[in-house]
């Protein structure tokens, strides 16, 4: 089946289809038992006859549950997933995550809420829970090869908060960025770093307290096999301490209106990195309106999953989600900070 918003719609028309599909994104043809791992044998339990069962409770379920041949315990396509213990349809969530996987923009909370009838608190955690399994990989390789680098300032315009949240100065040592304005407006936003892989057009983006030499060479350090990359950036005197560890270091001056420079046959330039921030700002501003400093680490992985998967379809993307669902499981406690 293609996946999109139309047929799964019409071809799930029930909670016991949309956890055939679940299954068959996640699995294929083969359970596999979260508690062990064994994908040799598993029992349904649904009686054959419908496609729902009592519960416990007495109320009738559609929930499709397995029993594991080996250890011998019961699991749903669920167990262990970012959809653990929810009990929003199935249903709900495929459309949901395909509109998110599918929306160049995002889809906010709100939108979620209205159009699927859920509670303003549901449609927030759902969409975090799904901003979760989009997160790359903890062992997802170094990006290496020419890689490009640009940081931005992220947060609300100072004229807009009440007197008393004013930031009138900061302790922060201010950074000289030509072609920057360097005053204290931006004392109280987020930086945020990203890189871009040449190669693969794999985005990462990370919060930095600061642009300073030592901050970014550490938060670059994390993503980048230095030895083996050419980073590209603009003239920010921050990154030359890198150079020593780097395989080469090409910038271009903005302060003299330069954006690309062609040296020996090569491009040097930061514009698919700006180009990335225009979108995610245009995006922050638009469709989710306000993003806190605690959350925002979750909407960059948002924005870098759909980025570096820009070249594959809605669908297959929908795919990649599914096949990252396990083992993320995100419970409300961390996710409101306690409240
Ligand atoms: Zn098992």
């Amino acid at each position: 089946m293609k996946l999109n918003v139309a047929t799964i719609a019409q071809q799930v028309p029930d909670e016991a289809s949309a956890y055939k599909l679940l299954e068959e994104l996640r699995w294929g043809t083969t359970p596999v038992c979260p508690h062990c791992g064994s994908d040799r044998r598993a029992y349904f339990l649904n009686p054959s006859n419908g496609s729902d069962r009592a519960t416990r409770t007495g109320s009738r379920s559609q929930r499709r549950v397995w029993r594991c041949a080996d250890c011998r315990k019961q699991f749903s396509v669920l167990t262990g997933t970012i959809f653990h213990g929810t009990k929003i349809p199935v249903r709900t969530w495929l459309l949901v995550v395909f509109e998110m996987c599918a929306s160049k923009n995002g889809v906010s909370a709100r939108e979620i809420e209205r159009k699927y009838g859920l509670t303003a608190k549901s449609a927030w955690f759902m969409t975090h829970r799904i901003r979760e399994a989009m997160k790359r990989e903890p062992l997802a390789g170094l990006l290496r090869g020419t890689v490009s680098a640009d940081e931005t300032y992220i947060g609300g315009s100072e004229q807009n908060r009440h007197k008393d949240k004013r930031v009138i100065q900061t302790n922060e040592p201010v950074q000289i960025v030509p072609g920057h304005r360097t005053d204290g407006w931006r004392a109280d936003k987020v930086k945020v770093l990203s890189l871009i892989e040449e190669g693969s057009g794999e985005v990462r983006s990370v919060v930095v307290p600061d642009v300073t030499g030592a901050t970014l060479r550490k938060a670059i350090a994390e993503q980048v096999d230095m030895s083996q990359t050419v980073l590209q950036t603009d003239e920010l005197k921050s990154y030359y301490v890198l150079r020593p560890e780097l395989a080469g270091h090409e910038t271009v001056n903005h302060s003299e209106d330069e954006y690309v420079r062609y040296e020996d046959g090569r491009v040097i330039t930061t514009n698919r990195v700006e180009g990335y921030f225009s979108q995610l700002k245009r995006s922050l501003d638009g469709t989710h309106h306000h993003v806190s400093v605690e959350h925002l680490p979750r909407y960059l992985a948002e924005f870098d999953f759909r980025y570096s998967t820009r070249k594959i379809s809605d669908g297959q993307r929908m795919e990649r989600v599914m096949g990252q669902v396990a083992g993320r499981r995100l419970t409300y406690r961390p996710l409101t900070g306690g409240c």
